[in-house]
């Protein structure tokens, strides 16, 4: 075994396999476990504990247990748990970045970037913990007085997805130990190891018992809907596909939760005539290709002025051809493995769609064989509006590109969709750039620029990608309640 391998080995070796309970990492009930493998070479990685209905109530009575005296921690003593959190993680950034590349796939190199993402999520919220503000006012007729307080919603379910197994899970754990919420943890069955290795870190630093419990479970269904449906439940925050965020709604409202969601997307990526076509091909690569295109902010399809639409093609095509395709962890690799089979096959079909309806592929458009999920990166011209690759959230490396003429035309095509989590625009008219993020149906912008996220801004989609925010001020929102209280001075 060389050095580099060993050294992986031992990294997967160091992360809790079972489920955290209590403060106490214990086994599934009955014992069973299932596989964690790796995207770049489809074997086995490890095996972790697969949780039943009955270890989630377990999680979630240890999670009602903690909640009122967690309510009562000083606002600063949580916030310091998530700073010194965010200093852990920052100091074993290399360590979690290949832990990440070894689960989901993406290149050691955007790891990383997503490991200081997400822990830029437990600084910001350290921060947030001590500016939790109510309101006094004097009632208009001047008699009475209106005093508003916030507190903590309550036990919280949580629900994450792998395309950023960190990040994702930060980004709510953050502002729930903000705000004083105990929680209850779910990753996705395909990238539990990050969840479980930021869990220990929290409990390293100092999180008390009970505050986080982390199940990892092959049976989401079974088993998140009792807890769901358990009425000492508070909120449910989810973060994965439109589709199954519809259906925890549907169980969140017997119970009436607060909810969180964060669904999926289908942005698109205006580029005007009088674009910067450098900063347009640039910003293009960063929104198509961030995490091998399984983002949720991943630009889906690319609408183009028709007089510099040759010209954009082409040079992201020539961009995209020269991106280096191969297994996250090799050196120099831009482009990793697809997470697994399934997905691999959804790519394959809507480009093999677009071709039959008359698209040209200018770069890639095939799979790459041998062991791995890997996909080349595809540029697609003269895409036909009603190709299923536009109307699709295609979560892979492929870019489509289509045309217009007007304005009007380029935010009518925009707007065609179900979703609205971003969008992207590139033009150097100030006037256009205000009068068409004003017009775009979608929660975010990317104004001549390819990448939105950020801890300190309000990230979150309107229509059906979801409902809420995350991060920023509106973060911790989510994770409090207003409680008024009616103040008779006579
Ligand atoms: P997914 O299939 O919806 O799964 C997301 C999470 O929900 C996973 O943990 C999954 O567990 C769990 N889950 C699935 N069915 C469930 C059920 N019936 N009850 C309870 N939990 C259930 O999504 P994904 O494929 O992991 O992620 C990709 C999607 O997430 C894309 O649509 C993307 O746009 C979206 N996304 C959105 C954002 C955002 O901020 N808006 C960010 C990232 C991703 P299993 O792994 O066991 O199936």
């Amino acid at each position: 075994m060389s050095v580099a391998s060993r050294a992986v080995g031992e990294i997967v070796e160091r992360v809790p396999k079972e489920l955290f309970i209590g403060g106490a990492w214990r086994p599934a009930r009955d014992g069973r476990t299932f596989e964690v493998t790796d995207p770049a070479t489809g074997e086995a990685l490890c095996a972790v504990a697969d949780a039943a209905p009955e270890d989630g109530l377990a999680a979630l009575d240890a999670a009602v247990r903690a909640q009122e005296s967690w309510a009562r921690h000083a606002p600063r003593a949580r916030g310091e748990i998530l700073r010194a959190a965010y200093e852990l993680i920052t100091e074993r950034r290399e360590e979690l970045a290949v832990l990440m590349t070894l689960e989901m796939g993406k290149p050691v190199a955007e790891s990383r970037a997503e490991v200081a993402y997400a822990a830029e999520f437990f600084r910001w919220f350290a921060e947030e913990a001590v500016r939790v503000e109510g309101g006094y006012a004097v009632a208009p007729d001047g008699r009475g007085r209106l005093l508003v307080m916030k507190q903590p919603v309550g036990p919280s379910l949580l629900i994450t997805p792998w395309n950023f197994p960190m990040a994702m899970g930060t980004r709510k754990i953050g502002p729930a130990v903000a705000a004083g919420c105990t929680m209850v943890i779910k990753p996705a069955r395909d990238t539990p190891l990050s969840m479980l290795a930021l869990a220990a870190i929290l409990r390293e630093c100092g999180l008390p018992d009970g505050v986080l419990n982390l199940i990892t479970t092959t049976a989401s269904g079974p088993v998140m809907e009792p807890l769901i449906r358990d009425g000492r439940t508070r909120k449910l925050s989810f973060t994965g596909s439109t589709e199954v965020g519809r259906t925890l709604l549907a169980q969140a409202a017997g119970q009436v939760l607060r909810t969180s969601m964060e669904l999926g997307g289908n942005a698109p990526f205006l580029v005007f005539a009088d674009a910067d076509l450098d900063a347009a091909v640039d910003g293009a690569l960063t929104a198509k290709m961030r995490n091998i295109g399984e983002a949720c902010t991943a630009a889906n399809r690319f609408h183009v002025h028709a007089s510099v639409a040759g010209e954009f093609a082409r040079r992201l095509a020539d961009r995209m051809a020269a991106l280096r395709v191969g297994p996250g962890l090799a050196e120099g690799v831009q482009v990793g493995p697809l997470i697994n089979a399934a997905a691999r096959e959804k790519v394959e079909e809507l480009v093999a769609d677009a071709v039959r309806r008359g698209a040209k592929v200018l770069a890639g458009g095939e799979r790459i064989d041998g062991p791995g999920y890997f996909y080349r990166p595809t540029v697609l011209a003269g895409v036909p509006r009603d190709a299923r690759v536009v109307g699709e959230e295609v979560f892979g490396p492929v870019a489509p590109i289509l045309t217009f003429e007007t304005e009007d035309e380029a935010i009518a095509a925009a707007n065609d969709t179900e979703f609205g989590l971003v969008s992207y625009v590139y033009t150097r008219d100030l006037n256009r750039a205000l009068r068409v993020c004003e017009r775009l149906e979608t929660g975010m912008v990317g104004l001549n620029q390819g990448l939105v996220s950020n801890s300190a801004a309000p990230f979150g989609g309107v229509k059906r990608s979801g409902l809420g925010r995350e991060g920023g001020r509106a973060g911790i929102e989510e994770y409090l309640e207003l409680k008024y209280v009616a103040i008779n001075l006579a």
